[in-house]
């Protein structure tokens, strides 16, 4: 059954830009009759906060959209993502990354082959290693793309379908050696992602051209855990008046502030092209 999904994270308020993606969830989840889910992504508690979560269910509920309950938040099942997260370690596709952001900034300025645009490191000699790990230093775990190319046979079998356009070619080198967990933030986006698409039975991923590099990324985690693949629609990102995206730190924008001025849902739908 046609699943898609919403899933904004909770570390600002809702704006326009955000409407537009989930309208046009809602709406490709309508017009087949299918599933529209909610998701909370909350893994960075660095970053979230209760207010903004609260604000997600009452500006979506303005906007008048309807969504399956209960909602799933992804801090309440951090057990599923270290789950994947350990497959993969088991799988040697992981090596432990103990590079401060300046030192990667400066392995990047400086790679043999000019500036690296994505960091690719590589496990430390294993004496190293464990001299580091007894110091208590902090480190990232990163999915290693040699790794995961020798586990895959290289990369060429990797697509996936662009609604519209057919399939692509994915190309996860645009990510590098990404991180997929650390110390602050004990699992990354990209693997919750994944892991919850698939167990949230997702078919389309409905979400604007600013995550198309995600999905690249995406893919090759969904091969590496034999997980379905959903078709996806990135769709163009809405822009303000200035020719800019708009962003959480828009504050005029929200969909409270264009409330509290006096907008109604109808009107905002209906600038947004669902009238
Ligand atoms: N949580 C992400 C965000 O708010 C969106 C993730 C997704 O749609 O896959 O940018």
């Amino acid at each position: 059954m046609f699943a898609t999904r919403f899933a904004p994270s909770p570390t600002g308020y809702l704006h326009k830009g955000h409407a537009f993606s989930a309208l046009t969830a809602f709406a490709a989840a309508q017009a087949v009759g299918g599933r529209f889910v909610l998701r909370i992504e909350d893994i960075d508690a660095t970053r979230c906060r209760p207010e903004f979560e609260a604000a997600i269910y009452e500006d979506l509920a303005w906007l008048g959209l309807a969504w399956e309950t209960p909602v799933r938040r992804q801090s309440e099942h951090l057990d599923d993502y270290h789950a994947a997260l350990s497959r993969l370690e088991a799988d040697g596709l992981l090596y432990r990354c103990f590079r401060t952001r300046k030192e990667i900034a400066e392995a990047m300025a400086s790679a043999p082959h000019g500036p690296m645009e994505v960091f690719r490191g590589g496990p430390l000699p294993p004496d190293e290693e464990a001299a580091r790990l007894a110091a208590g230093e902090a480190f990232a775990w990163r999915l290693s793309l040699d790794a995961a190319g020798r586990r895959l046979g290289g990369f060429g079998d990797l697509t996936f379908v662009e609604e519209g356009e057919g399939a692509v070619v994915a190309r996860p080198q645009v990510g590098g050696d990404v991180v997929l967990a650390r110390r602050d933030v004990g699992v990354a986006y990209h693997l919750a992602v994944v892991v919850d698409d698939a167990l949230q039975g997702i078919t389309h991923v409905i979400r604007g051209r600013d995550l198309f590099e995600a999905t690249h990324v995406q893919r090759l985690l969904q091969a590496l855990l034999e997980l379905p693949t959903p078709t996806y629609r990135h769709h163009a990102l809405l822009v303000g008046p200035d020719g800019k995206r708009f962003a959480k730190r828009d504050r005029a924008e929200t969909l409270r502030s264009l409330r509290e001025r006096g907008m109604s849902a109808a009107d905002l739908r209906k600038e947004l092209g669902f009238g």
